[in-house]
Order: C-alpha cells, then structure tokens, then sequence
C-alpha cells in the first residue's frame, strides 16, 4: 500500500493511493466519504519527524571510498526535522558550501512508539519504507570533524513520493542515484553492515522512537557534487522514485551565517 499525507476540508490525515486520481483515507472519520478525488486535496509534507535519525557508513563500498575503517557499531547522527522538503521541492545549494554531495538512502518511518525493541519485533513498529536523500555539505563534513552543519540546511532531507507499507524483501532492494537522467549510484541494500531491524533495535535501546520519525539506513558508493540547475532522483525498487531539482542559494537571501 502507497501512503500520503493530505488536507481535506481543514483535515490533515494519512491517506492510501487507491487510483492515479483518488485515495482512501486511513482511520476514516465520521462522515469523511470513502474515496477522495485527488483534485481535492492539498498535499502534505509525508512526514513530520521529531527526529531523523542516520547512520554512517552502513555499506561496505562506501566507507571504502571514502578511505574508512568498517564500523564496529553503527554510527548514528541527526539531521534535524526543518530539513525535510517533498517529491519534487527544491534543494538549495548553501551559499557557505563548496561541495554538496546526493546520498541516496532507504528510509524507514516509525508507526509505533519503540523503545527497547528486539531486533524481532522491530517490523511491528514501522509504518512503512520511502526514498531519501541525505544530502551532505562534504567541505563542510570534512571541516567541522562532526556533522552537524553538514547534514543540517533546510532542504537537506528529500524524502517521498510516499510510504510504501509492503515493499517485500528488505534486504533486497536496488537502490540507484540518477543526476539529469545519468546513473550516479547504484547499490542494494542486501550490502548493508547493519539491516533495517537491527538498526530499529539498537537506535531504540538509546532512545525513544516515536511515530513519524524517521530513520536513514546508510548510502552506498557512488557519492557525488550537485551543482545548480541539476535534477536529482533517488529511486528503490518497489519502494518509489523521488525527484528533486536543484538550486544555487540566490546571492540576495540571507546565507546560513548571518
Ligand atoms: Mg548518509
């Protein structure tokens, strides 16, 4: 099932994609009709996280080309929640940054509140799996020795088109980058150091996993500069495709310095 997030008459809600023209919307309300005409509806932001959690370096290849060790325990960062822009809003290149890196990256989205989670039961608390990019200021990465600033500009978190409740095998998915149609990065998620539930599991035994937050899985190689005027796509199969154009910060807005 492919879920959005919608407003119907003043009414934001989680909605099932039932038809290219119509959805359904999930725990209907009284007197909400059962169908919706997408025509009707304003599109949501798909998720509204407390907190994006990311991991490092979670494909062999990656910490390969980036000359890093292999982690002994997943490395864990945060991008912060004013991050996160939709299917098709642009990314703004920062003004401050030299280099700014795609990273394609399949995303989970918390259902359930978890804590202290066995990786066994972590499946029973995600509400379902889309596309992001966890793009990256790597000047800025490599400068500041922790990431903060890097991964933190609004605009640095496309995630979408939807969420996908049943995308099959988890650790068998191809996942791919593509710049103005070219392919960047292609992987699987097969070569993951850590899988999706541990990484529920052991994110949640430090801290609380609350509905809507989402966590980021690891890019795998093929790492590479966005430049203004580009198109970027981050595509997993039978879990979506999320196009995003790009854009240098105009010289006339604030840059993140002042
Ligand atoms: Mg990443």
């Amino acid at each position: 099932m492919r879920i959005i997030r919608v407003r119907h008459k003043e009414q934001a809600f989680y909605a099932a994609i039932v038809s290219p023209e119509s959805v359904r919307p999930l725990n209907r309300e009284d007197g909400q009709p059962e169908e919706i005409p997408l025509a009707e509806l304003e599109l949501l932001p798909l998720v509204r996280p407390s907190k994006i959690v990311c991991v490092g370096l979670n494909y062999l290849d990656h910490a390969h080309e980036l000359g890093l060790a292999v982690p002994e325990e997943p490395i864990l960062f945060l991008k912060p929640p004013s991050s996160v822009i939709g299917a098709g809003d642009t990314i703004v290149l920062p003004a401050s940054c030299e280099q700014v890196d795609y990273e394609a990256e399949l995303a989970l989205v918390m259902g359930r509140t978890a804590r202290f989670v066995a990786e066994e039961n972590a499946a029973q608390h995600i509400f379902g799996y889309t596309c992001a990019n966890d793009v990256t200021a790597r000047d800025l990465q490599r400068k500041d020795g922790q990431w903060t600033r890097a991964k933190g500009f609004d605009t640095f978190c496309p995630v979408g088109p939807w969420i996908e409740t049943d995308p099959g095998d988890l650790h068998d998915l191809a996942l791919r980058t593509t710049v103005g149609g070219q392919v960047r990065q292609e992987g699987n998620t097969g070569s993951m150091i850590f899988p999706p539930h541990l990484l529920v599991s052991y994110i949640s035994n430090i801290m609380t996993l609350l509905p809507g937050d989402v966590i980021l899985t690891g890019t795998p190689a093929g790492i590479g500069p966005l430049k203004p005027g580009d198109e970027v796509s981050v595509e997993i199969d039978r879990v979506g495709f999320l196009l995003n154009p790009v854009i240098g910060q105009a010289l006339d807005e604030p840059t993140a310095m002042q």
